[in-house]
């Protein structure tokens, strides 16, 4: 009998990884013809795999889901992570906002290296196959092109991925087939992705524009950073840092007051001086780029927030560059979300991540109920889920070993 891991993601793949070096048969299953389609997809953005900030801080981006992840992440750290790339082929380089990339800023060099590791080691691929979830007698359902097929698992990964960008194999729709488990899934919410501004004709047209060095507050959080002006609104690292709290308080009361400062590098006061200077016949615009360096897409985003009419007064001035208000009225998608929140409850699994109310299926992954900001955090995240999974099956597998049958593979261990 074979592990099953359901799901080729990054997760998926780490699991089978782990499993297959202790020398036990493993199977991969994925419903699309190829496997990884999510993370050749974040390598189109060079492929942030993880930061390089110290590890508390680190931690703290998972926000409520930091003390189940702590000792995941601890086991399988940034820097394990880093090695791990390397040992593909893929050294890893720190950027200037701390994340991390491989040297080849892309994805597909490392899923071609990883795939191979994966085929030396014995992991079978079977793309194609739908897991519908399991027959009476405990076997895994998959619809595959000649049908149903039904596969006996001595354990098994889920692997499922969350619930954003459904076209490249993620759609969350494991979360039924959970439920009738009496497993508890959080509903799926959108993450990392832009909010909805209406912005006047006279701003819309600055719609491609990149915000930068500008610092995003909502609800005592202060983000530095870069955003980018969508046409349906605001979109970027930035935002996406603070999506979490933004889309909790639009759900509760229908809109979020994001506050900009255009100048994050300057104290009011600093600012207050220099818009002090006489004017003379120059125009607003004209003043606010030589004496603070904003450029056109910053001046109107000023008169956005604040209405056409701007103080006349240097020090009053200075407080609406410090604080650009913003009316954030919706969210994009699940369709359009870099990622998304909801998934497995935590209190589901335990500490192996092994499903309380399916002994020997394991989840990991995006499916878990998590959520971080972009910034190298979702891959790490994943990876580490993916090895915890990997190292739960194969304590679960000696503890249980198959009655009657050694396993000669396991016995390599
Ligand atoms: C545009 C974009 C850019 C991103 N950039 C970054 C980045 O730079 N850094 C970063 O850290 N993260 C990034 N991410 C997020 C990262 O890609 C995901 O967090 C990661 O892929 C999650 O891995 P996973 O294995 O949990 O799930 P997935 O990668 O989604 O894999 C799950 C797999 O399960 C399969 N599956 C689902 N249901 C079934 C079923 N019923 N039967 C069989 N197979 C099934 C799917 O087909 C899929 O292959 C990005 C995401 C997007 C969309």
């Amino acid at each position: 009998m074979t592990v099953a891991v359901i799901g080729a993601g990054p997760a998926g793949l780490m699991a089978a990884e782990v499993i297959s070096a202790a020398g036990v048969a493993v199977t991969v299953y994925d419903r699309m013809p190829s496997a990884g389609r999510k993370l050749l997809m974040a390598g189109r953005g060079g492929l942030n795999l993880t930061h390089s900030e110290a590890f508390d801080g680190f931690l703290q981006r998972y926000g409520d889901a930091a003390p189940w992840l702590k000792p995941v992440l601890a086991a399988f750290p940034p820097a394990a992570l880093m090695d791990w790339a390397e040992s593909l082929g893929q050294p890893t380089f720190v950027g200037s906002s701390g994340r991390i990339f491989p040297k080849a800023l892309k994805a597909s060099p490392l899923l071609r290296a990883w795939l191979l590791r994966l085929r030396q080691q014995g992991v079978t691929l079977r793309l194609r196959h739908d897991w519908l979830g399991w027959a009476r007698d405990g076997a895994l359902r998959f619809a595959a092109e000649a049908g149903e097929v039904r596969v006996p698992a001595s354990a098994t990964v889920l692997a499922l991925g969350g619930a954003s960008w459904p076209r490249l194999g993620s759609t969350g729709a494991w979360s039924s087939v959970l439920a009738g488990q009496g497993v508890a899934v959080t509903l799926f919410r959108p993450a990392n992705a832009g909010f909805t501004i209406s912005w006047t004709p006279a701003f819309a047209r600055f719609a491609g524009t990149p915000l930068k060095s500008i610092a995003l507050s909502f609800g005592g959080q202060t983000i530095r950073g870069e955003a980018m002006v969508a046409g349906y609104g605001l979109e970027g690292g930035a935002v996406y840092a603070l999506s979490a709290p933004l889309r909790e308080a639009i759900a509760r009361i229908g809109l979020a007051i994001l506050t900009v400062d255009l100048k994050p590098d300057m104290t009011l006061d600093q600012i207050a001086a220099r818009l002090a200077r006489p004017r003379k016949s120059e125009s607003l615009s004209n003043f606010l780029r030589k004496a603070l360096g904003l450029a056109p897409v910053q001046i109107n985003l000023l008169r956005e927030g604040h209405g056409m009419m701007l103080a006349d007064d240097a020090a009053a001035l200075a407080l609406q560059v410090k604080a650009v208000p913003l009316r954030l009225t919706g969210m994009q998608g699940l369709d359009r979300a870099i990622s998304s929140a909801g998934g497995v409850a935590w209190d589901e699994v335990d500490a192996r991540l092994m499903l309380r109310a399916k002994p020997g299926v394991f989840a990991a992954g995006e499916m878990l109920d998590w959520e971080a900001p972009t910034g190298g955090y979702l891959l790490q995240a994943t990876l580490a889920t993916g090895v915890a999974a990997g190292k739960g099956v194969l304590q679960f597998m000696e503890q249980h070993p198959k009655p009657g049958k050694k396993n000669e593979q396991f016995s390599l261990l």
